[in-house]
C-alpha cells in the first residue's frame, strides 16, 4: 500500500490536479438545449464545488461528420469559444480543473453523413458509414488539432481524445472494422497511424502545457478486437506520442456484454488498467462501476490505477468528494447503476438526470426558497415519502414520518432482494444517513389510520405507494400462488418448476430470482463468476478479451408468462432491458405470451395459447401482474380536514410507477411547500 491516497494531488510537472477523482466524460442533452450551456456551467460547477479535482465534459465533435446527432454539439470556429467559456470560469472558481472530449463518432454516427474506415454499419445504427479517403484522413486530422486549440482558447485545461468504446479512432484501431489496404490498414502499425497522427497534431497545435488524455479501449470486447499485445503496443506510442494520461475504455457500445449496468460488479475492470499501467510510466485512469469512496481509497492505495474516474456517481452526488474527505461518505447518496435517468434519457433525447438525485441537470429547477416553515406529516417510508422529507427537512420543515412496516424504504427492501439488484440498499443507507442528519422523526411499525392521524400538522403528505394486483383468475387462491413479496422477502419458498403471471420488470425480477441458486454468490457480487456468464476473457487470451458464455444453469425451471404478443420485456430500460432479457435467455428460461389466464386448480395454470388449451403443471405460480395505488386513507383523510394533503409516489399513480418518478414527485413537492 503506498502512501498516495484519493486525495493526493497529481502532479503532472506542467500542472497539479488537486486530487485523484476525474469526473469523467457524459453527455448530458444540455449541451443542445435552449440555454445550455449557462445550465451545463451550473451542473459543472456544483461538482467542481463538491471537491472532483477534474472534469471532462460530454463529448464535442470535432467536425459535422464525427456529431452524435445532426444537432450534436461541435466546437470547430472561433465564434463557439465564447459560449465554452462560461463553462470554463464556473468551474474554474473552485480550484477544479476540465478537459473537454473531443469525440468523432465514427459509424455510430445517428445521421447519414457518418464516416469510417471502411464502409460498414454497426448493429446499433441505422446509416452505413463511408470510408474516409486519404484526404477525408487529413481533414479529420486537422479538425481534432483545431477543436484541440479552441478548447485551449475556451479555457479548458485540457482535452480527452475518446479512442475507445467502438468510435472512429477505435474503428480505426481494429480489424473489425478497419478492411483498408493502405497505410492506415492492414498491420496495427497502419490502424493505429490515425490515433498517434492525431495526437501529434494536437500536441503540436496546444502545446505543452495543456493536458492531452488519451482514452485508449483496453477490452474491446466485440469479436475481432485488439489482443493484449496490440493493446500495450498502442498505449506505449500513445505516450511517446506525448499524452499526459492514459483514460481506460472498456467494451464497444454495440458489445452484447454488460459494462456499467447495476449488475455489473463493482469495479469490475480496474484489473486491465493495472496490468497496462505496468507497462507505461504516464499516469493512468480507471473507470466502470467504481461507486464509492472506499473502492477507490483502495485501488489508489493499492497502485492499480493513479486516478479513478467516475461519471454517474457525480450526477447521483455533487458532493461526493468533499463528502468522501470529510469522512462523511455514509451521506454519499450513492449512484445503484440503474441507468434509468441518465442514459435512458440521453437515449430517449431528454435532458439527463439522476433517479436518486433529480436535481441533476435540473439545478435551477430547485432555487425556489420556502417562505413559511411548517409542520409537516409524511405517511409511508417508501422513496417517495423519504424524498420528500429529506428535501423538505434541508430547507428548514419540521418532518414526522409514519411507517407501517419496520423498515424504512417500501418497495426498495423487495428490490434489493433481486440478484444483481444489491445496489439499492444503498440508497436506503443513504436516507437513513439523512433522516438522522436532518433529525427527522421517524415512527416505524405505525400503521397510520384516520383516527390515527392527528391534527397538529400543517400539512399531510400520503406517500403509501402501490398493493400488488391480484388477477382476476378462478382458483387464483390456491396455496400454489405466491405473491411477489411473499416469494422476494421470503416468506415463501417455490418449488422446481413455477409459472410467473407477468413479464414487466418484476416479473423479470422475480425470474431472475428464481433462477439464481440461493448458495451461490450472485455474479454482481463476484467478478469471476460474473466474466464467465457474459464471456469475458480475463486472462486476455483473445482478441478483444471473449470468450465462450459460461451461463449458469438456471436453478428451477421457469416460464415466464403475458398476455401480451409484443415481445416480452419490451418496457423495460433503453440501455439495460437488452441485458436483463439476455440474461432470461441464456438461463433458458421459457417465454411465453399471447395467453388467457383460464384457471388454476392442484394441477396446476390452465391457459390457452392460439385457440389450444394447455396445462403448466407448476409447483407454484408467482403475480407478477402489476399493482394499484394505494390511496384509500388519503382520500378518506382528505375528507375529515381542511388542511392542506397531497399525494405522491404509487400512491398517487401506479401505472409506470418506478423509483423515478416517485423520488422526482417526493423532491419536486417538497422544493415548492
Ligand atoms: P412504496 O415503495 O410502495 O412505499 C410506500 C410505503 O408506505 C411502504 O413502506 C408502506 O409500508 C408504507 N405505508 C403504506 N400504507 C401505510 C400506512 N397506512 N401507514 C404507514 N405507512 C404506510 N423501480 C425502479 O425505478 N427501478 C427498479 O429497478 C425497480 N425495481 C424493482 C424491483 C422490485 C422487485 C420491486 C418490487 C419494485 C421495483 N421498483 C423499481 C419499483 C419501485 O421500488 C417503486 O416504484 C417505488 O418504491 C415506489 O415508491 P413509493 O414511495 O411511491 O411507494
Ligand atoms: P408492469 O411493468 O406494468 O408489468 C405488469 C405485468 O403484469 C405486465 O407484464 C402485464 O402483462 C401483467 N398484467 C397486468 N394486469 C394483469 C392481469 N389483470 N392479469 C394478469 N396479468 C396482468 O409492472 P411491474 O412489473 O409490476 O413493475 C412495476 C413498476 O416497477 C414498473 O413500472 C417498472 O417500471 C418498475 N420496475 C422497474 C424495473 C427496472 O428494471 N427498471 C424493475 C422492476 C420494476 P400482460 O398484460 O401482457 O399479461
Ligand atoms: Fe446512477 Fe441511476 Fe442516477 Fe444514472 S440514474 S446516475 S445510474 S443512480
Amino acid at each position: 500500500m503506498s502512501n498516495i491516497d484519493l486525495f493526493s494531488p497529481l502532479d503532472l510537472g506542467f500542472t497539479t490536479i488537486k486530487n485523484r477523482v476525474l469526473m469523467g466524460s457524459m453527455h448530458t442533452g444540455l449541451e443542445e438545449a435552449k440555454d445550455g450551456f449557462n445550465k451545463l456551467a451550473r451542473f459543472y460547477a456544483e461538482r467542481a464545488k463538491g471537491g472532483v479535482g477534474l472534469i471532462v465534459t460530454g463529448g464535442i465533435a470535432p467536425n459535422f461528420a464525427g456529431r452524435v446527432h445532426p444537432l450534436s454539439c461541435q466546437l470547430s470556429f472561433p465564434w463557439q469559444v465564447k459560449k465554452h467559456k462560461i463553462i470554463t470560469d464556473a468551474v474554474h472558481e473552485y480550484d477544479a480543473k476540465i478537459c473537454m472530449q473531443i469525440l468523432h463518432t465514427g459509424r455510430y454516427a445517428y445521421h447519414p453523413l457518418g464516416v469510417s474506415a471502411s464502409s460498414t454499419k454497426s448493429p446499433i445504427s441505422p446509416f452505413k458509414s463511408r470510408a474516409l479517403s486519404r484526404k477525408g484522413i487529413k481533414k479529420t486530422i486537422y479538425d481534432f488539432a483545431n477543436s484541440a486549440n479552441l478548447a485551449k482558447k475556451s479555457g479548458y485545461d485540457g482535452v480527452e481524445l475518446m479512442g475507445s468504446e467502438g468510435y472512429l479512432i477505435n474503428q480505426f484501431l481494429t480489424p473489425k472494422t478497419n478492411h483498408r489496404s493502405d497505410k492506415y490498414g492492414g498491420t496495427l502499425e497502419n490502424r493505429m497511424r490515425l490515433a498517434l497522427e492525431i495526437i501529434r497534431a494536437v500536441r503540436k497545435k496546444v502545446g505543452t502545457n495543456f493536458i492531452i488524455i488519451f482514452r485508449v479501449s483496453m477490452l474491446d470486447l466485440v469479436d475481432e478486437g485488439m489482443t493484449f499485445d496490440e493493446v500495450i503496443t498502442f498505449s506505449k506510442k500513445v505516450q511517446e506520442e506525448g499524452v499526459n494520461i492514459i483514460n481506460t475504455g472498456i467494451g464497444w457500445h454495440e458489445a452484447r456484454i454488460p459494462t456499467i449496468a447495476t449488475m455489473v460488479p463493482r469495479a469490475a475492470f480496474t484489473w486491465i488498467t493495472e496490468r497496462v499501467k505496468k507497462e507505461i510510466s504516464i499516469p493512468v485512469i480507471t473507470t466502470n462501476r467504481i461507486n464509492t469512496a472506499e473502492d477507490g481509497h483502495e485501488i489508489i492505495k493499492s497502485g492499480k490505477a493513479d486516478m479513478i474516474s467516475m461519471a454517474r456517481p457525480f450526477l447521483a452526488d455533487p458532493n461526493f468528494v468533499n463528502k468522501a474527505k470529510n469522512n462523511l461518505s455514509k451521506e454519499i447518496n450513492t449512484c445503484i447503476a440503474c441507468n434509468q435517468a441518465c442514459l435512458d434519457h440521453v437515449f430517449e433525447n431528454k435532458i439527463a438526470s439522476c433517479l436518486v438525485n433529480p436535481k441533476a441537470c435540473h439545478e435551477s429547477d430547485f432555487d425556489t426558497k420556502s417562505l413559511q416553515l411548517k409542520k409537516l406529516a409524511i405517511i409511508g417510508a417508501g422513496p417517495a415519502g423519504i424524498s420528500f422529507a429529506i428535501e423538505a427537512a434541508s430547507r428548514g420543515h419540521d418532518i414526522t414520518i409514519y411507517e407501517k412496516g419496520s423498515l424504512i424504504g417500501g418497495q426498495f427492501n423487495i428490490a434489493k432482494e433481486i440478484p444483481g439488484k444489491e445496489e439499492f440498499r444503498e440508497t436506503i443507507r443513504y436516507f437513513l444517513a439523512q433522516i438522522q442528519k436532518y433529525n427527522i422523526k421517524l415512527h416505524l411499525n405505525t400503521t397510520v389510520t384516520k383516527d390515527l392521524l392527528n391534527s397538529d400538522f400543517d400539512e399531510y403528505i400520503f406517500a403509501t405507494g402501490v398493493k400488488p394486483r391480484i388477477p382476476d383468475i378462478p382458483g387464483i387462491e390456491n396455496e400454489k400462488v405466491i405473491s411477489y413479496p411473499d416469494l422476494l422477502l421470503g416468506k415463501k419458498i417455490a418449488g422446481a418448476k413455477v409459472a410467473v403471471i407477468g413479464a414487466g420488470g418484476i416479473g423479470f425480477d422475480a425470474a431472475e430470482f428464481l433462477a439464481h441458486n440461493p448458495e451461490h454468490e450472485p455474479s454482481s457480487l463476484n467478478i469471476d463468476a460474473f466474466f464467465n456468464e457474459w464471456g469475458i476473457d480475463k486472462d486476455f487470451k483473445n482478441a478483444g478479451a471473449i470468450k465462450k458464455k459460461q451461463t449458469p444453469i438456471s436453478f428451477r425451471e421457469i416460464y415466464l408468462l403475458q398476455r401480451k404478443k409484443t415481445k416480452h420485456g419490451k418496457n423495460l430500460g433503453k440501455t439495460t432491458g437488452w441485458i436483463h432479457r439476455q440474461s432470461l435467455k441464456d438461463k433458458k428460461i421459457s417465454m411465453l405470451g399471447e395467453l388467457e389466464y383460464i384457471k388454476i386448480d392442484d394441477k396446476g395454470l390452465h391457459y390457452k395459447q392460439n385457440d389450444q388449451v394447455k396445462v403448466l403443471d407448476v409447483d407454484h405460480i408467482i403475480l407478477c401482474a402489476g399493482q394499484f395505488s394505494d390511496n384509500v386513507l388519503y382520500n378518506e383523510f382528505l375528507e375529515s380536514t381542511t388542511k392542506p394533503c397531497h399525494l405522491i409516489g404509487g400512491a398517487f399513480e401506479s401505472r409506470e410507477i418506478d423509483a423515478k418518478r416517485a423520488i422526482d414527485q417526493g423532491v419536486r413537492l417538497a422544493a415548492k411547500i
